[in-house]
């Protein structure tokens, strides 16, 4: 039996800018309303806190320049210091949802985000795959001025990052026998994704009272 958290752990992945953060801040207020024990956290501002206070880096998007030791160091860290934090937060009544990646472009090319000592800290049930076509992720690059995308490249370049990262996500759920469930980040429709991330816990917090 490959070992889980006592809450559910459901791994949200996608490719920059797809829509992670806003698909999950929909699903906070969708759990809020409906008085649901959850975390949601970043694994990206785990890193962040530890290569600002080294001096490594200024903002998120220069974390995956780093040096691949660097974002190792600062890979394994955060899935531990977020594990723990979990830990302590959650009963087992709880979810807790990761904003991360399942694959990170870097300049010398493909990278795990969730390699066998991370996701097996992590111990999700299910990794999430969110996506939308590629033309529509390249616009929000475009549009997001708040970030620093334009190394994730093209239309063509993005679509060639969607199917690594298919790739990538049942590639580390099969370290940990989770599922792999794909989701639609419909434009200007966030919360069709987010409910559908909540019915996904709901599924997996019955299947667990079942067994
Ligand atoms: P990163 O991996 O770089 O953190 P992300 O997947 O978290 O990216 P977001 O920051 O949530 O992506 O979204 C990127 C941009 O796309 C934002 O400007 C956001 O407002 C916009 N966006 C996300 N989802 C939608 C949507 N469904 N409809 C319209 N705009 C959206
Ligand atoms: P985000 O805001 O989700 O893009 O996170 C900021 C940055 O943190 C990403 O662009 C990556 O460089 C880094 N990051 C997030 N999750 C992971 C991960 N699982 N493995 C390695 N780097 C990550
Ligand atoms: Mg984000």
């Amino acid at each position: 039996m490959p070992p889980r958290n006592k809450f559910i752990t459901i791994i949200v992945t996608g490719v920059p800018g797809v829509g992670k953060t806003t698909v999950l801040n929909k699903t906070k207020e969708i759990l809020e309303q409906e008085n649901m024990e959850f975390k949601i956290a970043n694994f990206g501002n785990y890193m962040l806190s530890v290569a600002i206070k080294k001096g490594w880096v200024k903002h998120r998007d220069e974390l995956r320049h780093l040096p691949l030791r660097r974002q190792l160091e600062l890979q394994e860290f955060a899935a531990r210091a977020l594990r723990l934090d979990a830990e302590h937060q959650l009963t087992n009544k709880g979810i807790l949802f990761v904003d991360t990646h399942a694959v990170i472009k870097t300049p010398t090319g493909y990278w795990p985000g969730l390699p066998e000592n991370v996701v097996k800290e992590l111990k999700p049930d299910s990794i999430v795959v969110i996506e939308a076509p590629p033309e529509i992720i390249y616009e929000h690059h475009r549009r997001d001025a708040s970030r620093k995308r334009s190394d994730i490249g093209g239309i063509n370049q993005i679509g060639e990052l969607l199917s690594i990262a298919r790739v990538a996500a049942m590639s580390s759920a099969v370290l940990v026998a989770a599922s792999v469930y794909v989701v639609e980040n419909v434009e200007g429709k966030p919360e069709e994704a987010a409910y559908k991330l909540v019915a996904l816990a709901k599924m997996l917090m019955e299947m667990n009272n079942k067994s």
